[in-house]
């Protein structure tokens, strides 16, 4: 048994994994809520026990991480005997700016470059840091490792990750696409090489398009594994509309509402990050399942939201088959594109041109949770649904480094 615990920090919440690495199973995780503010309360999962939740107050993060420990190596509900069972550390890092295309042991050195790209992740990289920060001072000694979201974007040409602003601001300020969601698409990704290399495919001349399609959406492409172009930019708010995040807009739109509805930079920030999207769009939810219950009632707007988001993601397969030259596989992953099959029908059908043909009795009664083929057997090109397993793929590069 080998032990690595996995960390996603946000601002005022800690999620956790503890996987054992050799047997690749969860042992516990959980999540602590509320940090810093008055109420916080820590949730744990053991994987042969019973949920536990405790109300507890936790300062910060070096709190929390505190307290994660504690129940682990309870001697009623843990599941370790003590702390020195944890290998290693993995963290999520949302921003790794230009430095960092693979995940990283954390030292003085990456501690200061988290903090160089702050102003890239101004929410998620200070949480990053107190996260790690916290586990540190809780764990002295235990390696951590920082595994980066925008990593998988780093292996983009320039003429795919440039926007056409002034290149001075590319050098002064880093303006550029770096794409999020990377260690899902890098996961999946990997997954449906293991399947093409089945049907005679060799990794080096896969072409892949991975629909990561959550609360947050993004569709990457890459070619032999590595990165070509991926939706989301300089911030995860680029792409297709999605549950509150406006997608792609016509950049103009950002002055005229500032001005029209005299927002501040910071409201309208919120405007696109928040107000957006599919819920903005239907007045109803950014959640699916209720904009598939709407639509059924015949809501008109829920319609067009479901609508409007399998339009841009089939727009995407098109414009990455065309970059990529032809296409093997697309991939749905993550809650909308594991579970949401009426989706997934609306976006990969009509794709014959491409070769795409998808088995819609399959595709409607597919087994969930599980790797599987939802194209014709006569499909030119695969189209799998592989479930997202971020903190596996976390675990592993942990285990790799650190151990
Ligand atoms: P996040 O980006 O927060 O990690 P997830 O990948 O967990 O998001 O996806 C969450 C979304 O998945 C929910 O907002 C919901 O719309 C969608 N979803 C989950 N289960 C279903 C389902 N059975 N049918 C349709 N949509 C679903």
């Amino acid at each position: 048994m080998t032990y690595i615990l996995v960390i996603n920090a946000g601002s005022s919440s800690l999620k956790y994994q503890l996987i054992d690495i050799d047997t690749e199973t969860v042992i516990a995780k959980g999540i602590c809520e509320r940090i810093g503010i008055p109420g916080s309360q820590l949730t744990y999962s053991p994987a042969d026990g019973e949920k536990v939740v405790k109300q507890q107050d936790m300062r910060n993060h070096e709190d929390a991480i505190g307290l994660v420990l504690d129940i682990l190596a309870d001697k009623d509900v843990g599941v370790i005997q003590d702390m020195s069972s944890i290998a290693a550390v993995g963290h999520r890092v949302l921003h790794g700016g230009e430095k960092y295309s693979e995940p990283v042991l954390v030292d003085d050195k990456v501690l200061e470059a988290i903090e160089e790209c702050i102003p890239l992740g101004p929410l998620h990289n200070p949480a990053n840091l107190m996260g790690i920060r916290g586990c540190m001072a809780v764990m002295p000694g235990v390696p951590m490792v920082a595994v980066f979201d925008t990593a998988w974007g780093q292996a983009m040409e320039p003429k795919a990750y440039m926007y056409g602003t002034p290149y001075a601001d590319y050098e002064e300020f880093k303006v550029r696409r770096y794409g999020f969601h990377g260690t899902s698409h890098r996961y999946v990704t990997g997954r449906a090489i293991a399947w093409l290399k089945e049907k005679g495919i060799p990794k080096e001349e896969a072409r892949v398009i991975t629909c990561h399609l959550g609360n947050g959406s993004s569709v990457s492409c890459s070619k032999g594994g590595r990165c070509v172009d991926t939706s989301m930019g300089l911030t995860p708010l680029e792409g297709p509309p999605m549950g509150t995040r406006c997608g792609s807009i016509d950049p103009a739109i950002v002055p005229f509402i500032m001005e029209k509805r005299h927002l501040t930079p910071s409201e309208m920030d919120t405007y696109m990050n928040k107000k957006s999207g599919m819920l903005g769009i239907s007045g109803v939810s950014s959640d699916f399942r209720d904009l598939d219950a709407a639509k059924k009632e015949g809501n008109e707007k829920a319609a067009l939201a479901l609508d409007m988001f399998a339009y841009k993601v089939k727009q995407y397969i098109g414009a990455y088959a065309a970059v990529l030259n032809g296409v093997d596989a697309i991939v749905f992953t993550a809650g909308v594109g594991e579970n949401d099959r009426t989706m997934r029908q609306m976006i990969a059908e009509n794709l014959d041109y491409l070769g795409v043909k998808i088995d819609s009795d399959y595709n409607m009664t597919c087994p969930r949770g599980e790797e599987v083929e939802i194209s014709a057997p006569d499909s030119k090109v695969r189209v799998y649904v592989i479930p997202t397993d971020e903190e596996m793929t976390i675990a592993h590069d942990t285990a790799a480094l650190a151990l």
